[in-house]
């Protein structure tokens, strides 16, 4: 388990709370977290193990098939959560205490059916958060642009480039000021829709097609951001011969810059799962000249967050608000998670 740092924590030397009333502020909010750490983790680990932590589940950790007991132990967490107050508590504190943030959440097809619901996040996203621009990100991580607005950053991203994105998702990013970051594998475009079919049923979202070029171009020119999803959505595996990775990774860039008339420089894995981070992947990334890559590892982005290994949060339309502050909520970067898989996926991805 993470412990925070001291070092963010001194940065509030100068505050003119007396001293004594920050340290029992300090250690009542460790440890709440730390208490707080261990079940919600626990839940967390649960749940994932349960479903493997693979793409089925992006819809979100406290959305997945499992049912029974871990059920049940995550309906009495989101009940207590938000009786006691202390989702709306950690979401003021985690802020002032670990430093300026941007956080990327991320969907997958957003059919007429989910407008309702999924207006009601975006609502959430704008009270909550700052709509943050992918340039505000890639400032933030590096340094060059620090994040100085009194909320944390959101950007909203959308795996797989389903048609519904473009046609109910992007009016309501509009609607909320929100920007989007558009996953797309491009081999799915030109091919018959059964053929999407075929390659997105590899997804949790079955009959569905994929945007067109046209469409695409549109969420460019309307400053939304556009991400290579590999060529044809492949699942990247060990066995995978070099001219595997260079269609899925290289291929793909080129024929998304020469459709587009525009750079792409941010590559992400299809399919979540830890075995698809694989070194020789990471080579051909960097080799065909990527600069970021979206990850599906939960947790925040915040300065110094390794480019090649950003965090996205999973989360599914139909989710009640409960729901979703609760898949967000933990510990800013001390997310259990997203930590531990963190560690585990740069060790194998030889990323550090
Ligand atoms: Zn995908």
């Amino acid at each position: 388990m993470s412990v925070p740092h001291s070092g963010n924590l001194q940065n509030q030397a100068e505050s003119p709370v007396p001293k004594n009333t920050r340290k029992s502020t300090r250690r009542s909010f460790l440890t709440k977290s730390l208490a707080t750490t261990v079940i919600v983790g626990g839940g967390l680990y649960c749940a994932g193990s349960q479903t493997g932590l693979n793409e089925r589940m992006q819809g979100g950790e406290f959305n997945s098939a499992s049912g029974g007991l871990t059920s049940f132990f995550k309906d009495i967490l989101l009940f207590l959560g938000t009786v006691t107050g202390w989702f709306s508590y950690m979401e003021r504190k985690r802020e002032k205490l670990y430093g300026h943030y941007i956080r990327i959440v991320f969907y997958h097809s957003t059919p007429a059916e989910s407008v309702p619901n999924l207006r009601k996040h975006f609502a959430f996203f704008a009270k909550q958060y700052e709509p943050a621009k992918w340039d505000d990100l890639v400032g933030m991580i590096s340094g060059e642009r620090p994040w100085t607005k009194k909320k944390p950053g959101i950007l909203i991203s959308f795996d797989d480039g389903f048609s519904s994105n473009f046609e109910y998702a992007r009016p309501l990013l509009k609607e909320f000021g929100l920007t989007g970051i558009f996953l797309v594998p491009p081999g799915l475009i030109d091919k018959h829709h059964t053929n999407q079919e075929i390659l997105l049923a590899k997804t949790p979202e079955k009959n569905q097609v994929v945007m067109t070029w046209e469409q695409i171009k549109v969420l460019m020119s309307e400053n939304h951001q556009i991400a290579a999803h590999t060529y044809s959505h492949h699942h990247f595996r060990i066995e995978d011969s070099p001219a595997v990775l260079h269609h899925e990774i290289t291929e793909c860039k080129k024929v998304l810059e020469t459709r587009l008339a525009h750079s792409v420089t941010t590559f992400s894995f299809a399919f979540g799962s830890d075995d698809v981070y694989q070194a020789t992947a990471y080579q051909e990334i960097r080799a065909a000249g990527y600069q970021y890559v979206l990850t599906t590892l939960s947790g925040v982005n915040q300065f110094g967050t390794n480019p090649f290994l950003l965090r996205r949060t999973g989360l599914v339309t139909d989710m009640s608000i409960a729901r979703l502050r609760l898949n967000l909520l933990p510990f800013a970067r001390y997310d259990p998670l997203g930590d531990n898989r963190a560690e585990y996926i740069a060790k194998r991805a030889k990323l550090k």
